[in-house]
């Protein structure tokens, strides 16, 4: 509880106290006798019960009258104002009981709803903030051989930086020196530290557990993986799903709708049957108290800011709760393959090189050429290839997506690519027996062979699938700019429904497009398509799809801007993880909803026919609105979710 909650408690419970004592007084002491008359008596309990009334609801009413002041008349301190100063005017009829207790009572009860909200609301807030507890606040460097803290933002790109044993890797950056493992679990939910030596690439957000290490940063502060996860969290609030809006809509229309019934109901059967006026006035009274929509007004965002806050808890970042909620509604999902369902690291399972050459200088030429690319399969050519890459003998580096790359190496034009690209340029290739990935390599034209390697699916990606259908996802779609004999191989070993392969980019987003129309258009037409890939060019795919998740956060900002979900760790599971969270969050909205609006009806019906008395009433609203809200709080809970 901060200040402010404690200061308001300490109020209610003083209002409390006064409202018992009021209540004795009232009830057990002879206060006709002592005062005279019973006209006396009335007035003095009407005093009595108006002090505590006060204490814990003046702020209730300055905040009606300074929003009629806005022009917005009806908001729930408006209900609460009108309802509980209507109990105490009905002092002025006297035929009728008199509803003080009541009104003071309502007020209480409804601080201590909104009290309890506003601590839910801070807790689910504070645990967030508190998973998302990865913002280092110094980073360590060597000024004058002294080590200084100074403020990250400070620190500029390919500064050194040491990291300690115990501290938080504060900036993105690369090995330089040591070796240690890393606890990444704040990031990732992955409970197993991850090993880094010389050379290895860390992000910000881990904790260095063993060793110290130098690191030379890559990014600035701003731009590391902490800053951009921390402004992802912070803006997800403001993506609002339908469901959100909706209730938003609907308590605009509702509220002074039920206001416009209560008065009907206290107005028309006085004067047009002659009703007893205390009767009716009292009944609309209750109406308004029960019609208060606080218990979905704040149970529902709670909801989502819980499933959010839970996912991002196993590393599975949604940017909205627009997004959970299409999430909870995925039918197909589609993949890329290579680096999303494959590892993305590929081995040389051969190397053909053609008679004028051969295969050492053949795979050189080759690293060389895609020296300057970040596609896995460079990477990996770079990796297969160990020798030193001399920048200054390569040139008018182009590389062609889903093609291969095309450079200048030591002033002879290169192409390394698929056959689509020897066909484009013009060069005489021929084909392998080997199933595999194919890299033709030519040199100024003339074909000097080809270099097969050959990728493995990630180790969980097979039980992911299952997961997904088992999650109720129909359809699983692999698309792929490789060869189709891999991807009949991998579709197959996986268990994948269908796939495309020999697709460039611009082939995908048709494809995407077309099993959009077909998801679209299949049951109640409330199927939405999922796609996933690892953000190499396949960013439009991402943006095309009703929902793009991206895998591996760790290295691509174009993923992190075009999807919707990022997976900070690369594995697959996490896709029907999230799904599964998104389907709990939505099914805890609708049971508030179609629960807080059941029991408001059934007290409403009750009241109209004089069934309900003030104190079911307030009940009937608090009780709902703490019920709803310990519901919304259990979105947050996903350590037990499968
Ligand atoms: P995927 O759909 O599997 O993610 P891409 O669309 O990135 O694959 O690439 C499709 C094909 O284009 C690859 O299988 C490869 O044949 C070729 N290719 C793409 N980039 C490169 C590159 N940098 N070097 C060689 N070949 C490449
Ligand atoms: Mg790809």
């Amino acid at each position: 509880m901060n200040k402010k909650q404690k200061r308001t408690r300490n109020r209610i419970l003083i209002a409390i106290v006064l409202f018992v004592v009021a209540y004795i007084i009232a009830e057990l002491m002879p206060l006709a006798t002592w005062l005279g008359t019973e006209t006396a008596a009335l007035w003095a309990e009407f005093a009595l019960f108006l002090i505590p009334y006060l204490i814990a609801g003046y702020d209730v009413l300055l905040r009606a009258a300074k929003n009629i002041g806005h022009g917005q008349v009806f908001d729930e301190n408006f209900l609460m104002s009108v309802a509980t100063i209507g109990a105490f005017a009905l002092v002025l009829f006297p035929d009728s009981d008199p509803h003080m207790a009541e009104g003071a009572a309502v007020m209480l009860f409804y601080q201590v709803g909104e009290l309890f909200q506003s601590y839910a609301v801070g807790k689910s807030r504070a645990s967030i903030a508190e998973m998302m507890d990865i913002a280092p606040d110094f980073a360590n460097v060597e000024r004058d051989g002294e080590l200084v803290q100074v403020d990250p933002y400070e620190v500029a790109v390919g500064d050194e930086i040491i990291v300690k044993p115990g501290e938080r890797v504060p900036i993105d950056g690369i090995v330089l020196a040591g070796s240690s493992q890393l606890d990444t679990a704040a990031l990732t939910g992955e409970s197993m530290p991850r090993e880094v030596r010389e050379g290895d690439e860390i992000i910000s957000g881990c904790v260095n557990l063993t060793g110290l290490i130098t690191v030379r940063t890559t990014k600035p502060f701003g731009e590391s993986t902490v800053s951009r996860i921390l402004e992802l969290v912070e803006n997800a609030a403001e993506k609002k799903a339908r469901t959100e809006n909706f209730i938003t809509r609907f308590a605009r229309y509702y509220t002074p709708a039920v206001v416009g019934i209560a008065v009907l109901l206290a107005v028309i059967p006085p004067l047009l049957l002659g009703q007893s006026w205390s009767d009716w006035v009292q009944r609309g009274l209750i109406f308004l108290v029960v019609s208060c929509p606080c218990a979905l007004v704040i149970s529902v965002p709670l909801s989502f800011f819980g499933g959010i806050g839970g996912a991002s808890r196993l590393g599975i970042l949604v940017k909205g709760s627009n997004y959970l909620e299409t999430l909870a509604h995925t039918e197909t999902v589609v993949f890329d393959k290579t680096g999303t369902l494959t590892d993305g690291s590929f081995n040389v399972v051969a190397v053909h090189a053609e008679a004028d050459i051969d295969a050492d200088r053949l795979l050189s030429v080759a690293a060389h050429a895609e020296a300057f690319s970040n596609h896995p399969i460079a990477l990996s050519v770079q990796k297969a290839y160990a020798g030193p890459i001399d920048k200054q003998r390569i040139a008018d580096v182009e590389e062609q997506s889903g093609h291969g790359v095309r450079a200048t190496v030591d002033e002879r034009v290169v192409y390394v690519g698929n056959d689509k690209l020897m066909r484009e340029c013009g060069v005489d290739y021929h084909d392998c027996e080997l199933t595999g990935t194919i890299l033709h390599v030519s040199l100024d034209g003339a074909y000097v062979g080809h270099i097969v390697i050959a990728d493995v699916v990630k180790p969980d990606a097979t039980a992911a699938i299952e997961a997904l259908r088992a999650a109720g996802v129909k359809k699983t779609v692999m698309l792929t700019g490789d060869r189709t004999d891999v991807a009949a191989a991998v579709a197959d070993e996986l268990g994948l429904d269908e796939f495309r392969a020999q697709l460039l980019p611009q082939d995908k987003v048709a494809e995407v497009e077309k099993l959009l129309g077909e998801t679209h258009a299949h049951g109640t037409g409330k199927g939405k398509l999922a796609f996933v890939g690892d953000g190499i060019n396949d960013a439009p795919v991402l943006t095309r799809a009703d929902i793009g998740i991206a895998m591996g956060a760790m290295g691509s900002d174009a993923a992190i801007e075009a999807a919707d979900v990022v997976l900070m760790d690369d594995k697959p599971s996490n896709i029907a993880k999230a799904i599964r969270i998104a389907r709990t969050t939505m099914r805890i909205v609708w049971q508030n909803i179609v629960f807080a609006l059941g029991v408001k009806l059934l007290v409403l019906v009750l009241a109209a026919v004089g069934i309900a008395n003030m104190w079911l009433a307030v009940f009937a609203d608090v009780g709902v609105a703490v019920i709803a809200i310990l519901n919304a709080m259990r979105a947050m809970n996903v350590r037990n979710m499968k």
